[in-house]
Formats: C-alpha cells, structure tokens, sequence
C-alpha cells in the first residue's frame, strides 16, 4: 500500500472514515516522516515504537473525529509510564504513573499519542535553547529557533510529523512558536482546559493548548480537551465540543481593535503583513476600530514579575527529596543545595532568583504586589476594549523566527519578543496566533487574534477567514 500524505487532520480524518486510510498506514506515514527529519530538527523527546502501533482495523462508524489521528504531547504534560522530563535535568527519566486529564481525553477519543516534545526548560524561554536535550529547529530554516517554549511542538506539527500537538502556553508559549514554524497555536480561556497533569510553572497563568496546521484543525483538538474536571481546581464547567464548524463562519459584521502604537515595536516585514491582514479582514466586512490597551512594556514587566514569583514557589518541590534528581549530601540543605545546582539551568535558575527576590520582605510591596495591582489594571482594560470590540489583533510576535543563539545571552530582548502575548494571559483571555505570510527570507508571521472569555469560536471564525484569504499556505 503507498504511505498517505500526511494532509490536514481533517482530511486524515475523513481518508480513515471512507476506508481509504487505516490508522496503522497514518501511523507508518509520520513514522516515516519522523524517521526523516527528528535528528534534524531535534524536536522529540521520546517516540511510540513498533510495540504500541495502531490495529489495522477499520475506523468504526461511531468513532470521534480523533479516531485514529496521531498527536505529541509537550515534555511537561503527563503521558503514564512515558518520560516526562519539561526539559529538565532535574526530572530526567521521570516517568508519570499517570495520565493528563487532556492526555486522558485524547485517548478516550481514539487519539494516538506518538510522541513527546523538546521545551525549553520548565516552559522558561522562547526559543527552545534553554532545553535539556534541545535545542530544537525551525523546519522552515534550520539555523533559526522554532519559538519556545513549545517549540519541538510547533516544529514537529509544521514539518509534517503528527497532526497536531499539545502545548503549554504561561506568557505566549503556544502562540510563539505557532507564529515561528508557520502553524496555528490557541491558548484557551484560562480554566477551559484541565491543568491537572501539567506540570506547573506559573499556575494562575498556565493553560494548555492545541497546535495544529489549520484552524480547523485546532479548533477539533481544542474542543476534545476542553471542559470541566474536578480535579482542577481553577476549571471552568465550558464544555467546547459540538462548537460550529469555525470554518462555515460568517465574519462579516464583526468589530476587531488594533491597539495603537504597535507599529513601532516590530519590524518592517511584520508591520507590512499585519497591514495586508487588517486590509483583509476589511475585505470580509470586519470593521477595524483603534483601540487603547496599557503599555506593553509594562504588561511585559508585571508578567516576568508575576510568573517568576510564582515559579519560585511552584518549583521549590524540586529539593532531591520528593521529586526528581537527587544528589545526596550530608544533610538536608547540602542535599537540597547540590540537588538544585546540578538539576537546574541557567534561565530556571535566573527566574527562581528572580521570583524568590520580588517575594522577599521588603520587596514584596514594591515589586510582587505592584505587579497583582497592574494586572488587575491590565484586565480592567482588556475587558473594556472587548465590550465594544469582537476580538483585538495584533501580530503575534515583533519579528519573524530569530537565528539560534541569537538572543541567548541577552534575557531582556528574548522576554521583549513576549511583548503582544503576555497581555491576554494576564487577562485570562483566549488568544489564537494564525499564520498570515512570511517576511523577505521566506519565515512565516502571523496575526494573534485575542476574544472574550470563552470565545474561542470568534476566534476560530476570524482565523478561519484569514487562512482562506491567504495566499501561500505556511
Ligand atoms: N517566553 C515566556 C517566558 O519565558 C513564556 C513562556 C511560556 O508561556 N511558558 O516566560
């Protein structure tokens, strides 16, 4: 039989259903494609093997549109009895004695979960460098960063190597690398998708969320992964399957916000594409209203204030004695010292500092509860524009993907590419990144298109008619 094409999800999805396709011939087809490019773009961290191949059977009449459709799992996202390292040394070799809620979810849907993927460490970084294990590669150029934190996710998703992927999104870490590899990335409503069996970096910002090469696409795993679990405590009862199909929506008629001054913080190829988008949703019968947000410098300072306070707290778990690596010492604090020294990287290490310092007494005033009352602020304002406006545009990053080793000695300007991502996660708010062109050597941009609470079908509808108004698919 000739291996299929790999195609969309929704077109593996129908080949397996008409019988053209058996889930067994998917799985060999992106085994194939793997086995081609994984050394090259060093973005698994563990593959199914020849022992958990899918039966050769046929898909049955009843089955859900995940039937049979191969996915990855972001190395912080629990797979029982698979390595879940969040790119660390610190948790090498951990294998989970159980399952995420949204790994749970997929496979009750007949998904196949084939892999893992790089990150950067602990979901701290941009650019999957700072990866035990990475870094990993664009597929577009192999000498630029795919995005990060979610960037084995992103890179395996564009080459090819599975139909979808999920991530974990804190300050941008779906949507970042979805604009870098040139596919779409959602980060859902906070609460909409179970937390439970992620492994935390900064919990009242952590979500987690689809990749996949089109909207439609993305908009099927969001709605399979969506929906409340007791076992969350901050989940939301807002279940998302049976949404419409996001790419029968009619955006005409709806109101988008560009927030002003964007256009002097991002460079010339980005600032052209994001103005051919808003021409084309002009196009569609979007009306397109300036609007006012806050500083992005200042949501950039209350978010890396914020998530460092609370990866400070979230991984002081990490001391050699209940989790993860241990190198003893003679007592406790030397075990806990030499333990965290050695299973530590240097980004991890620089946000723990940083989050145990604007905690501090003293401190805490100046620093950790300015930033709670700017978020707060940063909210207020969110959900002002989002009274008056369907969604807001913005692009999704201030440059197209950088080359490797670019920004790695310099943390100010890899947090500054965060600068249009971390305002919905402190506003909780869904956000989807959609590729909309490439800049002049060829890299894929993309729009970020930001809703009300639970209105990622909004979203869905606006990407939807951007992608078809696209010219040259990513
Ligand atoms: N790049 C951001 C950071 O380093 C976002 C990361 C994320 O969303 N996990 O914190």
């Amino acid at each position: 039989m000739t291996e299929p094409a790999p195609g969309t999800l929704l077109e593996a999805a129908r080949a397996l259903r008409t019988g053209s396709v058996t889930a067994a011939g998917l799985d060999r087809a992106l085994r194939v494609a793997a086995d081609t490019r994984a050394a090259d773009l060093g973005c698994f961290t563990w593959r199914a093997g020849d022992d958990d191949a899918a039966p050769d059977t046929a898909c049955p009449a009843e089955a859900h549109p995940l039937w049979g459709i191969g996915g990855l799992v972001k190395d912080n996202i629990c797979v029982r009895g698979r390595p879940t390292g969040c790119g660390s040394r610190m948790l090498a070799g951990w294998r989970p004695p159980y399952d995420a809620t949204v790994v749970e979810r997929l496979v009750d849907r007949g998904a196949r979960i084939l892999g893992g993927t790089v990150m950067d460490e602990f979901g701290m970084g941009s650019s999957t460098e700072h990866a035990a294990g990475g870094p990993a590669r664009n597929p577009h150029d192999t000498t630029r960063v795919p995005g990060g934190s979610s960037g084995g996710a992103a890179a395996a998703v564009a080459a090819g190597l599975a139909y979808f992927a999920l991530g974990s999104d804190t300050g941008g870490s779906v949507r970042q690398p979805a604009h870098c590899c040139g596919v779409v990335g959602l980060r859902p409503t906070y609460g909409r998708v179970s937390r439970f069996g992620l492994v935390a970096f900064a919990s009242s910002l952590d979500q987690i969320g689809p990749l996949a090469r089109t909207v439609a696409d993305c908009a099927l795993v969001f709605s399979a992964v969506a929906g409340h679990d007791p076992r969350d405590a901050t989940s939301l009862d807002a279940p998302a399957e049976g949404m419409p199909d996001p790419a029968a929506g009619d955006p005409a008629g709806l109101t988008v916000g560009v927030p002003r001054g964007l256009v002097d913080r991002v460079d010339a190829d980005t600032a052209a594409d994001f103005e051919t988008t808003q021409a084309r949703l002009r196009d569609l019968g979007v009306t397109l209203v300036d609007v006012a947000l806050p500083d992005p410098e200042a949501m950039l300072a209350a978010y890396y204030v914020i998530a460092t306070a609370e990866a400070s707290t979230n991984l002081a778990r990490f001391d050699g004695a209940c989790y993860g690596a241990r190198l003893p010492g003679d007592d406790y604090l030397e075990t806990v010292g030499r333990t965290r020294a050695a299973g530590f990287g240097r980004e991890v290490k620089r946000r723990i500092l940083l989050g145990t310092f604007v905690l501090s007494e003293g401190y805490r005033e100046a620093y950790y509860d300015r930033a709670r009352r700017a978020r707060d602020r940063i909210r207020g304002a969110y959900h002002r524009v989002l009274a008056d406006c369907d969604a807001i545009a913005t692009p999704t990053a201030p440059t197209a993907a950088f080359p490797l080793g670019a920004r790695l000695d310099d943390p100010l300007s890899m947090y500054r590419g965060d600068v249009f991502t971390v305002g919905p996660s402190l506003a909780g708010l869904p956000a989807l990144s959609v590729p909309t062109g490439r800049d002049r050597d060829g890299l894929p941009l993309s729009v970020q298109l930001t809703g009300r609470p639970l209105d990622e079908g909004t979203l869905f509808t606006l990407g939807a008619a951007v992608e078809r108004g696209r010219g040259d698919p990513a």
